[in-house]
């Protein structure tokens, strides 16, 4: 049995792959998005943050720890106990984060641990990861929830601090059924907010050679600007604001035109 940094465990999620589902929050991640909506789960430490609680009617600021080390064993004992909710609802367990695969050992242990009970497993990445990482969690996965920005490889370095190369080649080392494939495109105005964005990301999807059963579509909301003050954190430069709806809308169609199943939301 391994030990992860977990930073939440979520239950009755399901926004992420089918079903009722637990998600469970790894920390750590190697980008710096610009409107990342979950910065408590970036660094791969611990970290303590001041949050105002009420208790008996006054207000009141705490310092909680974010992040806690735990064992396969003591997240599975979490995970079974909705068990009877995931074989009703055909749901599982999906990893997240941060970035899941920024702790690679202890994702693939828990992976085969809810292989071997049987439970569906979904696996939320950016897809930057070592070759070999993303190939063995890929393997052991039932489910990718494969996030896309761009394809453009400046923008992507200048808005997230990593270029798409990595990631363009993992998406293509997929080469079997397996896992199923869900891309999903948050889309942030000001960064991807054009119709050639999306054109180019189709034209993309289009040359992967596994089968993408649905194209999510996850228009940029509010990203969770307390969580910066409650953590310290400088709020990063240039935070996109909210997108129309029917903007969303025509660049779901550049999808579904291209013969996608496409969803707003994730
Ligand atoms: S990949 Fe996700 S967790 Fe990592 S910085 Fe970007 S939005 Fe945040």
């Amino acid at each position: 049995m391994k030990s992860g940094l977990v930073f939440d465990m979520r239950r009755y999620s399901v926004h992420d792959g089918p079903g009722i589902r637990t998600s469970v929050f790894l920390k750590g991640c190697p980008l710096r998005c610009n409107w990342c909506h979950n910065p408590e789960g970036i660094l791969p430490e611990p970290r303590k943050i001041r949050k105002e609680r009420s208790v008996d009617g006054r207000k009141n600021m705490v310092e909680e720890t974010v992040g806690k080390w735990m064992s396969s064993q003591e997240v599975l004992d979490f995970l079974l106990k909705d068990l009877v909710f995931y074989e009703e609802s055909g749901g599982g367990v999906t990893f997240t984060g941060g970035e899941p695969l920024f702790q690679p050992d202890f994702l693939l242990d828990m992976l085969l641990e809810c292989k071997n009970l049987n439970l569906h497993t979904a696996v939320d990445t950016s897809g930057y990861a070592p070759s070999e990482v993303f190939q063995a969690i890929s393997g052991k996965a039932d489910l990718l929830l494969f996030d896309l920005k761009t394809v453009n490889q400046e923008k992507h370095l200048a808005y997230t601090g990593k270029g798409t190369h990595q990631i363009l080649r993992n998406l293509f080392s997929l080469k079997k059924n397996r896992p199923e494939l869900i891309i999903r495109i948050p889309v942030i105005p000001g960064f991807n907010d054009q119709l050639s964005e999306m054109e180019a990301l189709c034209e993309t999807l289009s040359r992967v050679d596994v089968p993408v059963k649905r194209v999510d579509f996850l228009p940029c909301h509010n990203w969770g600007r307390h969580k910066y003050e409650a953590l310290g954190i400088e709020l990063p430069e240039g935070v996109p604001g909210k997108l129309p709806e029917e903007i969303l809308y025509k660049f779901m169609e550049v999808f579904s035109d291209a013969g996608y199943r496409v969803k707003k939301g994730g």
